[in-house]
């Protein structure tokens, strides 16, 4: 969830019928009974529709209101909210209608209502009828109009009109700069509209506007969505006057982009620094998906207690991101007991349960849950879809995945996106049923992209199918030219064929583009605090020994048989250089850093954050029984529980 999707204020302009009474009272007589005399409005008549409108009962003030000729602008105001209310576009069409008839139309304060209105109904086009027919704009009817674009997601109209008003010189007002942020991440076109972004931050410290939290909290949210979070710390930072939301979007920030240990830190900083703040269900969900990124089970649970202390534990989000939680940080059964506790479940809920079985490789417990979920009454959003599907790849169920992708659009009315056809096309390549695989995405109805040219090609690694690796590379080649991820693969599939000699060209493009592979990095938790681990971690205190550690272990399994995998290592190197890389890989150090320093009975719990090689996989199988101690791993696709040398993926990942 992010910061800013809390309610948005709705502004509320000051009461016009005070200003402007004696101008609007003039226009409206002369427009409906063209004469000179004015005619008193109908206290009683008008009386009685605005009490029907507060009982609800709108047939009737709207009855009232049609022998009603002088109805007032406090007497439409309410009709429209009550329509607004009742959710009723059809008595909200009849409402704005007789209100031109009665010479409202120039009225910018009903403008605003009325705006606010078809907005709330779903009804932008509407809204932007009122908006194009009205002259007379104070900056309300602007706010108003933006509010309700932004909020159907016409971003990029927000500020083609924001340009507008600018030439014009109308000045903006504080709730102005917030709906032209939230616009220009409302858009789907982020890549172009992080520059206008960028020139409304301007707009804002011209004009001072830099002491305004919300206008400051909702800048931070902006460049978070476009994933500067350099930006967006810049602007924290400068803030003279934080609250609770600007913390939590700035602690979101780091969680949403990839930085789980800053939003940490910031928590913590947050928990110091301000006494009479209270972290919200915002600030409590950004740091249960921290910790679950980093599977930091302590800390997590230190957070579940201060949630239940807190009374946070009745708040959906927060509970379904404690499900994560447990289930990433490798206690599913924990994770279940959450679920289980919940008094009620939304789609989120279910759909965090249904995912967590699947990382865990249970796919038969996650298509349960899915019929569950169904069952109960909720429709499955397209997430629930991919979830499922995850879930029958990691455990290989084939047929149940092909009979769901078909229930999708035929009994849920969800077609498929991307992310379905790539875990299809994962789940039949993993199967080596490569030539279905191929097949799906021929008869795809969208642009595949690099995620579904990305499954094929790790599917024809685990099989060594050269011809439709080459197929899907080219494509991805195309489509993500510096992914050096995409040479590697391809490279290590031709080695597995043996035709070194495309292997050696490949190698000298990577280096010709100076392309660089992501660096492998794993992260353990040890008495609740986080060590992390790259391959050449030459700073660590610690580095000596853990070596030495891996070296003894290494001798001792190779007289029981184990044979370093070193295929993973692309340089002309001798085997005894290439094994020396591979038993210094960031999981082994991680594994050898838990040996060392962790309880000796506690499970071993690593983050890696790319897919787990072969060599790391059998050696911390053979580690799991030598030092007879269970170790979990969650690599990028999913869980591998290493117990008595083997492990819970069947080495299928
Ligand atoms: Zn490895
Ligand atoms: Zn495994």
């Amino acid at each position: 969830m992010w910061a800013f999707q809390a309610l948005q204020p709705v502004q509320q302009p000051p009461p016009y019928h005070q200003i402007h009474s004696q101008k609007h009272q003039t226009t409206r007589v002369f427009s409906r009974h063209q004469t000179s005399i004015a005619i008193s409005p109908s206290t009683n008549n008008n009386h009685l529709i605005q009490s029907l409108c507060k009982k609800g009962n709108l047939k009737q003030a709207l009855h009232v209101l049609s022998q009603e000729p002088n109805p007032t602008q406090h007497t439409y105001e309410l009709l429209i909210l009550s329509c607004a209310q009742q959710n009723s576009l059809s008595d909200g069409v009849i409402v704005h209608r007789q209100l031109i008839s009665d010479g409202f139309d120039e009225d910018p304060f009903l403008a605003t209502k009325l705006i606010n209105m078809y907005s709330e109904l779903d009804c932008v086009d509407h809204a932007r009828k009122v908006f194009d027919g009205i002259l007379n704009r104070t900056i309300y009817v602007w706010n108003a109009f933006f509010r309700a674009l932004t909020l159907a997601g016409h971003g990029e109209e927000v500020l083609n009109h924001y340009r507008r008003m600018n030439l014009i010189g109308i000045p903006s007002d504080r709730f102005t700069y917030t709906y032209v942020l939230k616009a220009c991440v409302a858009s789907e076109a982020l890549v172009s509209l992080l520059q206008v972004g960028k020139e409304i931050h301007a707009h804002i410290l011209r004009h001072g506007f830099e002491t305004h939290v919300h206008i400051m909290t909702t800048l931070v949210d902006m460049y978070a969505r476009f994933g500067c979070v350099s930006y967006a710390s810049c602007v924290f930072n400068e803030m003279p006057v934080k609250n609770v939301v600007s913390w939590s979007a700035m602690i979101a920030c780091y969680a949403k982009n990839g930085r789980p240990f800053e939003a940490l830190e910031l928590f913590r900083e947050m928990m110091l620094e301000t006494h009479d703040l209270v972290p919200n269900s915002v600030t409590m969900v950004s740091v249960l998906q921290a910790c679950a990124a980093l599977a930091a089970l302590e800390q997590g649970k230190l957070i579940h207690g201060y949630i239940l202390r807190k009374g946070l534990d009745s708040i959906l989000p927060v509970i379904s991101a404690l499900v994560t939680m447990y289930a990433r940080c490798g206690e599913l059964g924990l994770g279940r007991r959450v679920f289980d506790q919940m008094d009620k479940r939304d789609v989120v809920s279910w759909n965090s349960m249904i995912s967590s079985y699947g990382i865990h490789g249970f796919g038969r417990e996650a298509i349960t849950t899915f019929k569950e979920m169904i069952y109960s009454g909720f429709s499955p959003s397209p997430i629930s879809l991919v979830s499922v599907l995850g879930a029958c790849s990691h455990a290989g169920f084939v047929e149940e995945g092909k009979v769901l992708f078909e229930s999708m659009a035929k009994e849920h009315r969800i077609y498929p996106g991307v992310e379905h056809y790539a875990c299809m096309v994962d789940l039949l390549g993993r199967a080596n049923r490569l030539d279905e695989a191929a097949k799906v995405i021929e008869n795809m109805r969208i642009e595949p992209g690099p995620k579904v040219w990305g499954s094929l090609l790790g599917s024809c690694r685990i099989h060594c199918n050269v011809e439709l690796a080459e197929w899907a590379s080219r494509r991805l080649f195309e489509l993500e030219p510096t992914n050096a991820g995409n040479y590697v693969l391809l490279a290590d599939i031709y080695a597995e064929a043996k035709m070194l000699d495309e292997v050696k060209r490949l190698k000298k493009l990577v280096q010709a583009q100076g392309l660089q592979k992501v660096s492998g990095r794993s992260w353990i938790e040890v008495e609740r605090k986080i060590f992390s681990f790259t391959s050449v971690d030459e700073f660590n205190p610690q580095i000596e020994q853990l070596h030495a550690l891996l070296l003894k272990l290494s001798a001792e399994m190779k007289e029981k048989g184990y044979v370093p995998q070193t295929k993973v290592v692309l340089y002309d190197l001798d085997e005894k250089e290439k094994e020396q890389i591979v038993l210094g890989h960031s999981e082994k150090l991680a594994v050898a850093f838990g040996l060392i320093n962790s309880n000796k009975r506690a499970t071993i719990r690593i983050t890696k954050n790319l897919r787990l090689c072969e060599d790391c996989h059998s050696f911390t199988k053979l580690i799991s029984k030598l030092a007879n101690r269970e170790i979990l791993v969650r690599d990028v696709n999913r869980f591998h529980h290493f117990k008595d040398g083997v492990c819970s993926c069947g080495d299928y990942w």
